[in-house]
């Protein structure tokens, strides 16, 4: 049997319920995720998927459970320790990208870096360097509106990377891509994971996107009902 503290993540017993029309989210949830996994959370619009991501991520807390975060408990944290957590060790990538359209693609990806305190010129250099990973060394200048929607992903996952997270939590990151560019965004995430060992967590609709994860957790109505590891032939 696992000691669980070889876990990097451990969602425990965790429920929330939203607000006066008691709107049963998520319900009474366990998980356990090693670190360097790529996992996919796979249902349907309204599961609960968001909201798991994001009590994961400490965005957002439990109505009951605790969440477990490199041996920390995110739920019993104030709002600025769960901040400075997400800013050294949590990568977000969203649908809709979020990204700040009056900064350019390097302010951006800076954003992150800046936000922690990190010298200028230094932010600068590392943004640089994860915009060549994404291929997007030709658009450091853009502004966000300048860009297609694959390109927008890219350096909204480029943002996420850049202060090296070991927990990327990627919520229906292609859910606003045509088919071609959804699939660039799989492979750069696949990519990722293997280069630089990041878990990933990604909440999907799609059977397809879940397929590039090693393990697909099935949610349905707050709860889980499926968790497979992927076979491997390798
Ligand atoms: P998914 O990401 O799978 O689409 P969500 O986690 O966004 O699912 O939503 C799960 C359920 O919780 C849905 O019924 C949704 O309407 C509800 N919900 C999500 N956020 C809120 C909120 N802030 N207030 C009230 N209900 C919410």
């Amino acid at each position: 049997m696992s000691d669980s503290s070889t876990f990097q993540l451990r969602v425990v017993g965790v429920s929330k319920t939203y607000g006066d029309h008691h709107v049963n989210a998520v319900k009474d949830v366990s998980l356990n995720f090693q670190a360097g996994e790529f996992v996919a959370l796979m249902g349907p619009s309204g599961c609960g998927k968001s909201t798991l991501l994001n009590l994961m991520g400490g965005i957002d807390k439990p109505t009951g459970g605790q969440v477990w975060f490199d041996e920390q408990d995110l739920t019993a944290m104030s709002d600025e320790q769960t901040t400075k957590i997400r800013g050294t060790k949590i990568g977000f990538i969203f649908q809709f990208f979020n990204l700040l359209s009056t900064l350019t693609v390097l302010e951006n990806v800076s954003l992150p870096l800046e936000l922690v305190g990190k010298d200028e010129r230094e932010c600068r250099r590392l943004a640089n360097e994860m915009l060549l990973l994404v291929g997007l060394e030709k658009r450091v200048d853009f502004y966000p509106s300048q860009l297609s929607g694959g390109e927008m992903q890219r350096t909204a996952i480029a943002r996420a990377l850049v202060h090296r997270p070991t927990l990327i939590l990627a919520d229906e990151p292609t859910g606003n891509l045509d088919s071609e560019n959804g699939t660039a965004v799989l492979e750069l995430l696949r990519s990722v994971n293997s280069e630089f060992k990041p878990t990933i967590i990604m909440a999907t609709h799609s059977q397809d996107a879940a397929n590039y994860a090693d393990r697909i957790i099935e949610v349905r109505d707050g709860v889980v009902f499926g968790d497979k590891q992927k076979c491997s032939l390798n």
